[in-house]
């Protein structure tokens, strides 16, 4: 199948050419985002291939299918710049990648933890300037201390367990309960009581309509003062503006960020030479306890793999007339 893979960086070629090997489809690899401009490029290709950042709204996906394509693949699990309904009104079928490695994001919420409570990004500034000086470095001892994790599927899960290692306390907030979270020890609250016993929170559900700022001005204030939040999530769980004010006012104690609500306009992009338009954006980097990586966390050799296997895997399926088995279905 001729498949227009988009948001294609080198590593995306490598590994897409190489789980490709057997299957043999025709890939056309674009370095540009699918988007209104570049929809043209899809013309004829009967799937189309995008990443987190892309958009699929009604009137993009109105002209890909009208140019011939059958079948979206997302290489993410997340869906929420997918537009279910319209896919569904028109016949397109869309598939993602359910699970790969979820050791990627929680590992990575983990360092980001780690940089932010024991300023490591800090020191090794100081460091290479042959600063040694100790003071404005003090962290605090993981063990005994309690964190939150919002959402204990498979990457919050993974999360607890390593938090769990660590001798912490662990509460968990999702709609459903999950035997295997109960199982490490750790449960459920709710947000409230989390507000008031947590002193780490990370996110690890999706981002819904329902899930949209759920770190907003009001629960910012029934934090424990100097909470740690991380975010390997979605930008969109977070309201910004709020979480600055919260910063300013050290209510919040430190920030780590992989997603940010804006960052289609920030993110896998060398920006270095340009002055970045976003204010709140360009705020949150002045704070010294703010840490930013660029979605990244699902970045190590093992997802990025299963990523590209499964997907070369689910358009075979749709060549083949096979059940699509990480199809999403429409809501
Ligand atoms: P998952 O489906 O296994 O788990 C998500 C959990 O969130 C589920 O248990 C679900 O019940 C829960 N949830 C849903 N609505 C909720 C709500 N209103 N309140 C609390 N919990 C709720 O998904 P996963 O594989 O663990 O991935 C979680 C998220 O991580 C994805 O949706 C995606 O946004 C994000 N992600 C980020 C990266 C990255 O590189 N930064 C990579 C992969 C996934």
């Amino acid at each position: 199948m001729k498949i227009a893979v988009f948001s294609a960086r080198a590593y995306d070629r490598e590994f897409m050419n190489a789980a490709n090997t057997i299957a043999g489809h025709q890939l056309c690899f674009f370095d540009a985002p699918l988007e209104r401009e570049t929809l043209v490029l899809a013309a004829g290709h009967e799937a189309v291939c995008i990443f987190v950042n892309d958009r699929a709204d009604a009137g993009i996906l109105e002209t890909l299918v009208s140019g011939g394509t059958k079948l979206l693949a997302l290489r993410c699990t997340g869906f929420n710049n997918i537009d279910l309904k319209a896919a569904a009104r028109l016949g397109l079928k869309v598939v993602r990648v359910v699970a790969y490695s979820p050791y990627s994001v929680a590992e990575h919420a983990v360092a980001l933890l780690q940089t932010i409570n024991r300023k490591i990004h800090r020191a090794y500034n100081r460091t290479r300037d042959s600063n040694f000086e100790l003071d404005g470095l003090m962290g605090f001892d993981l063990h005994g201390k309690t964190v939150a994790i919002v959402g204990t599927g498979r990457i919050g899960l993974v999360f607890a367990k390593i938090m769990r290692g660590f001798g912490c306390e662990v509460l968990g907030h999702d709609k459903f309960h999950s035997p295997e979270f109960e199982a490490l020890g750790a449960r459920y609250a709710d947000l409230v009581e989390i507000g008031a016993k947590a002193d780490i929170i990370s996110l690890h559900c999706p981002l819904t309509p329902e899930t949209h700022h759920i770190v907003n001005a009001e629960m910012l204030s029934r934090l424990k003062r100097g909470t740690l939040l991380i975010n390997t999530s979605r930008g969109g769980l977070v309201d910004t503006e709020a979480i600055v004010e919260a910063l300013k006012s050290g209510q919040l104690g430190g920030l780590a960020l992989d997603v940010y609500e804006q960052e289609a306009d920030l993110f896998y992009r060398d920006l270095s030479s340009t002055v970045v338009s976003d204010d709140v954006f360009e705020r949150l980097l002045s704070f010294p306890n703010v840490i930013v990586t660029g979605h990244q966390a699902f970045f190590t050799r093992e997802a990025i793999t299963t990523i590209c296997q499964t997907t070369i895997n689910s358009v075979t399926e749709f060549a083949t007339g096979q059940v699509l088995s990480n199809e999403i279905k429409s809501v």
